[in-house]
């Protein structure tokens, strides 16, 4: 169930209200809108007596979800949210947030190398895994903690907000120390004790879609992320698995208006993994940005051939330069905006 709260109501209404459901026993969230707020209601097996909560000063009406989830949905929250990083770096607003980087930080001059390209084109986000769930464990796993400090040094010298991966529950707290958002990979959107110990976090959480996740899988695992506590949840569409072989995976753009017209989590595309070729991230950037993403992660390296991974899918500094030219361009037309390229 759904608490509106009146447009006027004041915030020790609010805290009125949450005290009562918490005194149920249940788990209040109160998420503010541009008009009222809204308190949503978790942890009840049953459905809630209205009456009991109806009668508080302020309440406006108390009104059931349909949904299975009742924290992501756009019944909570009209208006998309904002995640604000700071410094100007919001993802979900007017101005698309596009995180750039290798798939691995794998040295402090190659992350640097990439770090000054990508600032330079107008990223305002960095990526970079530290810690790299991969194939075979035979494969580059990541520098862990050593990564992390890299990154860190990154953000110091280009003013880059650092986005990157924890890959269980363990590494979460190193990741959530050095990051500025903390992403979960498509094989751990399910991982619900990862989920749930990042919603205990103040960092908000980049979580990508898994490889072969509906749209409703995607929203009840961004569910246990909110439901801990933590609203800055961003999605990422990453392709999913299908018979076609000419990618390596299929980016589903039309999850897109899916997920705007149900939830209120901004969704940015990958178009990196969606594809897994490095010609096909330029089209599909565009359109991506065409059809509605609140921005990208792409893949970007100064030496794709040597990259210790994901090479075949990385885009050279100039050609990220290029996307970020196009992109600009399809952003105007539909009224969004994209930063200035960076004189440093
Ligand atoms: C990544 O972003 O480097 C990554 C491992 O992505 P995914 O979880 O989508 O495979
Ligand atoms: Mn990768």
């Amino acid at each position: 169930m759904l608490v509106m709260m009146k447009s006027h109501a004041t915030g020790e209404e609010i805290d009125a209200v949450c005290r009562k459901i918490e005194a149920m026993g249940f788990k209040a969230h109160p998420i503010p809108g541009s008009t009222r707020t809204a308190i949503g209601i978790t942890g009840n097996q049953e459905p809630i007596e209205a009456a009991a909560i109806e009668c508080l000063p302020g309440v406006g009406e108390c009104v059931p979800v349909s949904k299975p989830y009742k924290l992501v949905g756009r019944e909570l929250k009209e208006e998309t949210t904002v995640i604000d990083l700071g410094d100007g770096v919001r993802i979900g607003g007017p101005e698309l947030a596009i995180i750039a980087g290798p798939c691995a930080v794998e040295n402090r001059e190659q992350a640097r190398t990439i770090a000054a390209g990508v600032a330079a084109a107008g990223a305002r986000l960095f990526r970079g895994g530290a810690y790299k769930p991969r194939t075979s464990p035979y494969s580059f796993q990541g520098l862990a903690e050593d990564g992390l400090k890299i990154l860190e040094d990154v953000r110091r010298e280009f003013g880059l907000k650092i986005v990157t991966e924890a890959i269980d529950v363990e590494s979460v707290d190193l990741v959530e120390r050095y990051s500025d958002v903390i992403q979960i990979g498509a094989r751990n959107m399910q991982n619900f004790s990862l989920l749930k110990r990042a919603g205990k976090s103040r960092r908000p959480v980049l979580l990508k879609r898994g490889i072969s996740a509906t749209l409703d899988e995607l929203l009840m695992a961004a569910e246990y992320i909110l439901s801990e506590g933590n609203y800055s949840v961003v999605l990422c569409e990453r392709g999913i698995r299908t018979f076609t072989d000419h990618t390596r995976n299929t980016l589903d753009l039309s999850v897109i208006p899916a997920v705007q017209r149900l939830s209120h989590l901004p969704i940015i595309v990958d178009p990196s993994h969606g594809t897994g070729r490095r010609e096909k991230v330029l089209p599909l950037s565009r359109a991506a940005i065409a059809v509605g993403a609140d921005g990208l992660m792409v893949e970007v390296h100064h030496k794709p051939e040597e990259a210790l991974s994901d090479g075949y899918q990385s885009i050279q500094p100039p050609e990220f330069r290029q996307l970020m030219e196009e992109i600009r361009q399809i952003a105007a037309v539909l009224g969004r905006t994209l930063a200035p390229k960076s004189t440093i």
